[in-house]
Formats: structure tokens, sequence, C-alpha cells
């Protein structure tokens, strides 16, 4: 049976897929093929009859021809697929893959056999991907910290100046609007809730709610030419799909993630149908780098450049516009597919691109492998370890390391056995292209102006991170990441630990990691940010001051202790830290919000929210701190303004009740009792828990419903982990009380 048509599932848990006996039956199910005209008016039997009979008919015209039909007036749906290995897809040859959604897309539309991402890493793939540039140029070497220039056309910004309404949808903290991926879109929705107060590169957000967001956004714009990205982040580590994918794959969970993922594509693509645009919208879907799952040594990616964590899924599909079941054999690369959508779209290609076009390519002309630069700084920039930059060129890949390596990829996929020695001559005159391409592409970069200020490479610099010069000095003395691998796996199991709750053990490996490399600041703040989950904020703190002891300066440091410093309630040396983060980097969002909410703490409203005013002109939309700054604007008398960003956050995020429980305090604070209760109601039905039955029950009390007041706040003591804490203690007191007065009555 169809999935799509499973629609009695409780909310946020889809179907459990079919058990695919046949993929390929499966595929041909996921999205059912649509009738030739739109007609939204056709009564639900009717419809399903006309889908079987286009479903009849493709059955019988196998692999109809049609070939490549430019268009500027197609719509554009973008959809990335995070961490997602193009060999754990069914479509891509995985018998154990359940893709039917990614596989159907393939089947009637075209499927690159052979792509390559250029970095694997999650920001600058994607910025390759939205400049078709490489890293070299870009200047996006990692997650974090840097930020993609203005200076760059961006596809959503040449998209946009050609009449689309250009709209992102974004699942993980890596490509946050700070990191400059947001050039060029109308909308950036990166308002994912995170854990705890500030955004961590933990974040993120599962394809259920991403999607939703999307499908919420059609609703209202579908009527206009658009653009629209969607970012899926699911497969990324921890590898924990939500039920039912979670029971069904409990042996594979990374591909239960891919599952997952593919099922919400899925209904991605209905929703396109659903709205009559499926016909006019051209769908690309492609992935930013793969992941090792323990191959090579590594276990997740960034690490090395073999192709576990190179090799992507390409696939292109528009009804009507494009072959359908065409598969491309050669090598193509991610910098390649923006060039192809403007060609696909009429647009002339941009005069900086470094990828070109594949059009030929979807017209089924056959063409050489292409050459791609790739690289990984993540070594170099987390740990000290040399980076890792290469070519695939021929058959060849070559990589540039303390010890360098070839490979014959036709021969040896698996990259088995290193022919560096044994091929010499091969191997220095990849050297040398790589040279000429490291020439070419960072002489550009310099062109374009994308040098660094000084302030910014004393920033970097205090990061521990590398300034452009670096990119052209050849590998000097820094360790290969070859011979760390004991090293980052003890990393990555301290990972894997704390990600299954193993605490006491993501601990020991926390701490051997910091004994193996003092001078690596993400050391540090991975065991205090363990301890803060253990609830051990002093111990959290002690790590902090000892790592900043060590890297005097070092922002990552700073920026997390003034935050511990919070918790701790150590409010004035929170702000003094915060501080001295600003001293450093100005413009540095955390150390604003903190140095409020250390205000806030204190009953200064007043001086919070300046902090809070500069924080937001940084990150315009971030719900946690307006909801801060509207709470400071009720404390400081000024409810009516509050109520306007209440209003309008109610509207954007009708299911956050933490604006509601937010409101909920205003209205009482206005002594306006009937409408506090009534948000307070809604923050409840939206999230039960012991904090929201609290509240509850005293504003029912303050209301009159003595009954009610006394229900809730047993539910609040049964439910709270709180043990002796002022609040639990006076609950038991209140409670007590009010029996009585019950008893009275
Ligand atoms: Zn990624």
């Amino acid at each position: 049976m169809s999935k799509k048509k499973r629609g009695r599932q409780p909310r946020n848990k889809p179907a459990a897929p079919a058990q695919a006996q046949n993929p390929q039956k499966t595929a041909e199910k996921a999205i059912p093929q649509a009738p030739k005209k739109r007609s939204r008016k056709i009564p639900v039997l009717v419809i399903s009859l006309v889908i079987i009979a286009a479903g009849a008919a493709a059955v019988l015209l196998l692999k109809p021809k049609s070939g490549v039909k430019p268009d500027s007036e197609l719509n554009v749906l973008l959809i990335t697929l995070d961490t997602t290995r193009a060999d754990r897809i069914g479509c891509y040859g995985y018998a154990q893959a359940e893709t039917p959604n990614l596989d159907y897309l393939a089947a009637n539309g075209v499927r690159f056999a052979n792509p390559y991402c250029q970095v694997p890493l999650t920001a600058p793939s994607h910025s390759s991907l939205f400049t078709s540039t490489y890293p070299l140029s870009h200047g996006v070497h990692d997650n974090g910290f840097y930020s993609l220039a203005p200076e760059f056309d961006t596809l959503a910004e040449i998209l946009k100046n050609r009449g689309f309404k250009t709209s992102a949808f974004i699942s993980s903290f890596s490509l946050d609007s700070r990191f400059g991926l947001d050039q060029g879109f109308d909308s950036y929705d990166d308002t994912f809730e995170y854990e705890e107060f500030l955004k961590s590169f933990r974040s993120e957000r599962t394809a259920d709610k991403t999607s939703a967001s999307f499908w919420k956004w059609l609703d209202e714009n579908s009527g206009q030419k658009f653009f629209c990205w969607v970012h899926y982040f699911d497969p990324h580590l921890p590898y924990s799909p939500p039920p039912p994918f979670k029971a069904e794959f409990a042996a594979r969970p990374y591909d239960g993630e891919i599952a997952f993922t593919d099922y919400y594509l899925g209904k991605t693509i209905e929703k396109l149908r659903e709205k009559g645009v499926l016909d006019r919208t051209l769908v690309v879907c492609v992935g930013d780098h793969g992941e090792a799952l323990g191959e090579k040594n590594e276990v997740d990616h960034g690490l090395f450049i073999y192709d576990v964590s190179l090799r992507v899924p390409l696939i292109f599909y528009a009804e009507n516009h494009l072959p359908k079941g065409l598969v491309v054999p050669s090598r193509v690369r991610v910098i390649d597919v923006m060039p192809t959508i403007l060609d696909l779209l009429k647009a002339p290609p941009g005069r900086s691109f470094q990828g070109e076009s594949l059009v030929p390519q979807l017209k089924g002309k056959r063409r050489p492998d292409l050459s791609t630069y790739i690289e990984t700084y993540m070594p170099r920039e987390y740990y000290g370890w040399s980076e890792l930059l290469g070519i695939i060129d021929g058959e060849h890949k070559y990589i540039r390391a303390p010890k360098a390596e070839l490979y014959d990829l036709a021969e040896d996929p698996e990259e088995t056995r290193n022919l560096y020695s044994k091929e010499a001559a091969a191997a220095a005159g990849l050297e040398e292209k790589l040279k000429e391409m490291i020439a070419k592409y960072t002489t550009q970069t310099a062109a374009g102006g994308k040098a660094l200020s000084l302030e910014e490479q004393e920033r970097l610099s205090s990061l521990g991170y590398v300034g452009g010069q670096a990119l052209e000095s050849p590998t000097g003395t820094l360790p290969d990441p070859k011979d760390k691998t004991a090293e980052y796996s003890v990393y990555v199991y301290a990972k894997k630990y704390e990600y299954e709750g193993d605490y006491p053990k993501a601990e020991e490996y926390y701490k051997q990691a910091l004994a193996f490399s003092p001078e690596v600041a993400w050391n540090y703040v991975h065991l205090a940010l363990l301890y803060r989950r253990m609830g051990k904020i002093n111990e959290g703190i002690d790590v902090l001051e000892s790592g900043n002891r060590k890297l005097p300066g070092n922002l990552i440091i700073l920026s997390r202790l003034a935050s511990f410093y919070v918790r701790g309630q150590r409010l004035e040396e929170a702000i003094a830290t915060a501080q001295a983060v600003l001293r450093i980097d100005p413009q540095y969002f955390d150390a604003f919000y903190i140095a409020g909410l250390s205000l806030v703490n204190m009953g200064k409203w007043e001086d919070a929210l300046g902090y809070f005013e500069r924080a937001m002109d940084i990150e315009p939309e971030n719900t946690s701190l307006e909801l801060q700054y509207a709470f400071c604007l009720v404390a400081n008398g000024r409810g009516a303004e509050a109520l306007k960003i209440y209003e309008r956050l109610k509207n954007e995020n009708p299911r956050d009740y933490r604006i509601y429980q937010d409101m909920a305090i205003m209205y009482e604070s206005l002594h306006d009792l009937n409408q506090a209760r009534e948000n307070m109601k809604q923050a409840l039905d939206l999230n039960p828990g012991f904090e929201t039955y609290f509240n509850y029950a005293i504003l029912l009390e303050k209301t009159g419903d003595l009954r009610e007041a006394v229900y809730y706040l047993k539910h609040y003591l049964e439910t709270t982990p709180e043990k002796d804490t002022p609040r639990r203690l006076a609950a038991q007191r209140t409670l007590g009380d009010w029996e009585g007065r019950l008893g009275n009555q």
C-alpha cells in the first residue's frame, strides 16, 4: 500500500514503512504518478483512478523517450541530504535500503552514478554547492567561525534577481544564518529548538519538522515562481531514527535515519503534487558528504578524504523536462549542480563558476570523468594535525599529506593499496596539477576581495584556526591524521558514549582525549558540556577555567565559560567573561546573550535590554532571544511592546509552548488573570510537564479554582525531578494549606 495514505498515525510519527520485498515496486508506489493535467477539484476517488491509469501507462511505456527541455518558468526545489552516503540508497545499489522515494525520483528522472563532494564537511560543502566554487575560493574550510563572504553570488541571489521567491528550511546549526548561506533568501528558517539556551552543533531539527515548515510555506506561496532549499540532517550522528524506524532499524540505525528522511522527502514531493506545481518544478537531491561508518579507521566524516565520505547521491527530476530513468555513469561534482540548475532555467552561467553545466550529460551525452580538488582542514583546525588536500583526476586519487597517498580508483575503489612509492611519477604529476589548482583558485579569492582583515586573522588564530595564507604553504611538520586515528577514536568513542547516555564512560574518554591533546580547545569544551549534562556545573567550570589558563583568550573556551558562570549563578563573573569575549570579537552573539541573561538573573532588566538588542541585530530571528527580550520589556513596564512581539511569535511558531507561558506571566503582571490562565493552559496542552503543572496550579488558585489547583499541584509534585529545592518545599506546604481550605469549604 502507498505510504502516503497512512494518515491515521499520531503526530510526528510516520507510518511503519511497508517492507520492501521488491524495492522497485515500492519505489513505483511511493509517489503516485500524477494526472498529466493539473486539476485540484477532482474528487478523491477519481484522482486515485487516474493514478492507477497513469501508473499502468508508465509500465507499458517503459522509459518513455523525453529530452531535456530548459524552461525559465520552472520552480526549483533543492534538497540537500546531509551525511548521506550514496551507496546506502536503493537506487545506488544498496539492497537493504528503504528509500522508495529517492528511488522513484531516480527511476523517473536522472541519476548521477558517480558524484563527488569537494570537502566532507557541512558548511564548506554547502558553500561549494551554492557558489560553484572550491573551498580554496569561498574560503569556508570548516563548520563554525567561517562565514561565506557577501561578495559571492549565490544560487539563491541569482534566482532572486531573476524573480524567484526564495526560501530555505534548515535542519542544523552548521548552516545557521550567521555562517552566510542565507544570502539571497527572502526567508531562512533556521529557528529550530536547540539544546539549552544557546545553539550548539548538536542542534538539529528532524525531517518531519523541517518538512512541515516547508509545507506551510508552500501552502501560502505555491502560486509564485519559487526556489526553495530544504536541508535534511537526520543521518548525522547520533544515529537515532524516530519510531517506528527505530525498532525496524535497530541493527542499522544509520540506514534507519536515511529511511526516515526518505519518508518525509516523499511526503514533500507529494505536497508539491497536491499543490499542482510538481509538473513545473525541478527537484534536485544532492548529498553534502558521506559518512565513513568505521571504514578507513574513521567513525564519522571530516577527518579524511577517502571516497566513503566524498561520494554523494545526486538526482535531477522534472516531469516533462528531463529524461526518465537515465543514469549518468561519469564522475561529476557538487560544484556542477548550480551551473546545471541555471542552465536548465535558461540563465547564463556566472563568470566565477568553477563547476560546469551537466546538461550535456542530462541529454545522455557521454562525457569524461571530471577532475576535482578535494580537501579537509578539520584535522588541522580541531586537532592541530595536518590538513589533507588532494585531487581526483582520471582514475587516480592523490592525497597530499605528511605521508602522501595515491590510489587507482578504477582498480581499487576501496582505496586499500597506496601506490605513492610504486608510481612516483604519476604521483608527482598529480602533485603538480594540485599545485596548479591551488594557485589558480586561491588567486581568484584574493581578486574577489575575500582577504581576511587583521582583526579576523587574529580572531581566527586565537581560535586555533588557519588564516588564508596557510593554504599556500606546503605541509610541514604537523602529524599525519592517519597516525592519529587511535587518538581520534578516543574522542569519537567519548561522543558515542555521551550520546548513548553512558556518562561515566564518556567522562573517562573525554579525559583521555584531553590528556592526549591539552592544546585543543574543544577537548575542554566537550568535557565541560558532558559535566553540564551530568548536572555538575562546578566541575564544568573547573575544566573551562583550566582551559582558559592553558589557552588564554581562546573564544571557544571563554564564551562557554561565560555561559557556565550563568548556570552556576556566578553572574558577575559571567558578565566579566562575556565582556572579555566582546573585547576580542565585538560581534560575538553568544556574549551579548549571556551578558543579557546574567543581568536578567540579577533583576537589572533595563541593562539587559541593551545587550539583547545588540544580540538581535546579529541574529534577528532567534525565538529564545526574542522571548527573553519581551520578558525584559514586561519587567520594564513596556507590556504593550512585548505583546506585539508575543503575537508575532505566536503566529510564526504556534506550537512553541514557551510563548504562551511567557504571555501568561505577562498577563499576570498586568493583573489580567483570566488571560494569564488561558495562555498557561495552552502552554500546558502543548508541553505537559512539571513546570507547566506548577505554573498552571498557581494561576488556578489565583482565579479561584481551588479544586483544580490542588489537582495540578499534586501533578507537579508527582512529576518533578526536583528534590529539596525551595520550590518543591514551598509547593508541599502550599498543597497542605490548599487542601485544608478545600476541606473547610
Ligand atoms: Zn553535512
